[in-house]
């Protein structure tokens, strides 16, 4: 629920989770509040960030603002234009669909090794993971819960044993991830968590068919997701970051009361 109020009445959380624990607002403050604007969609892809207004929107400096987008365009959710300025990225729908397609590929065939050879070990190690996830998505952290999402699919490779298969999981699902980063919403990264869950019950059952067909659903499901939440309408960039008919500075007045 934290997660679905404005970014004019909640508390800046800080990128790791917790309560922003000082009456300023950093660069991470507002790079956190951006991607999280982008993964709700508040935000869409394509959208120009303009320093300016930005620093107005938050009373801070523009150098902090630039420090914020330097951040996001680290982590491949913001592309800086040399004399043009910063944009939300724009992953492509069509790389998003053969990105899926290799999956799907690779992560049957990794259920049917994994299922005949899966030890209490593999199921401990992939119950704590999700757990992580679990905690992620409820402390509203946008990027660990993404990578954590993502990470899991790694897991799995991860007990086979085999490094190639791996590496080469590790890199696909690295850049299916930041396209959920940009369209997945929170209700749909719960539903992931559950999926995963169902996953690792069915490896645990010894059932290849099982394993299976819970993996092609979670992937389909995730695959669709993004698909119908790439075709949201675009917003205003003040009403995206402050929410509707904010004004930057009543907006920041709340932020810095508000700030513990
Ligand atoms: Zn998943």
């Amino acid at each position: 629920m934290a997660d679905r109020r404005t970014i004019e009445t909640a508390p800046l959380p800080t990128r790791s989770g917790g309560r922003a624990p000082r009456a300023r607002t950093s660069a991470a403050d507002i790079a956190f509040s951006i991607s999280r604007a982008i993964s709700e969609h508040r935000l869409q892809p394509g959208a120009k960030l303009i320093e300016r207004s930005i620093a107005e929107m938050f009373g801070v400096s523009r150098t902090i603002v630039r420090e914020a987008l330097i951040q996001l365009g680290r982590d491949g959710l913001v592309v800086l234009k040399p004399g043009s300025g910063a944009y939300v990225s724009t992953p492509s729908i069509a790389e998003a669909q053969q990105l899926f397609a290799v999956r799907r590929m690779l992560e049957t065939e990794i259920m049917r090794a994994l299922v005949p050879i899966a030890r209490p070990l593999h199921l401990r190690r992939l119950r704590a993971h999700v757990r992580e996830e679990q905690a992620a998505i409820r402390r509203g952290d946008v990027a660990a819960r993404t990578r954590l999402l993502a990470d899991f699919h790694v897991e799995i490779a991860r007990c086979l044993g085999n490094k190639v298969l791996e590496g080469l999981l590790f890199t696909i699902v690295t850049r299916s991830s930041l396209i959920l980063l940009v369209y997945q919403t929170t209700h749909a990264a719960r539903h992931s968590c559950d999926e995963h869950t169902h996953i690792i019950e069915a490896i645990a059952g010894g059932d290849v068919d099982a394993a299976v067909g819970e993996m092609l659903d979670h992937l389909r499901n995730v695959e669709q997701g993004v698909l119908l939440d790439a075709r949201a309408p675009s917003i205003d960039l003040q009403e995206a970051l402050l929410g509707r008919g904010a004004r930057p500075a009543k907006a920041q007045a709340r932020l810095g009361g508000e700030a513990k």
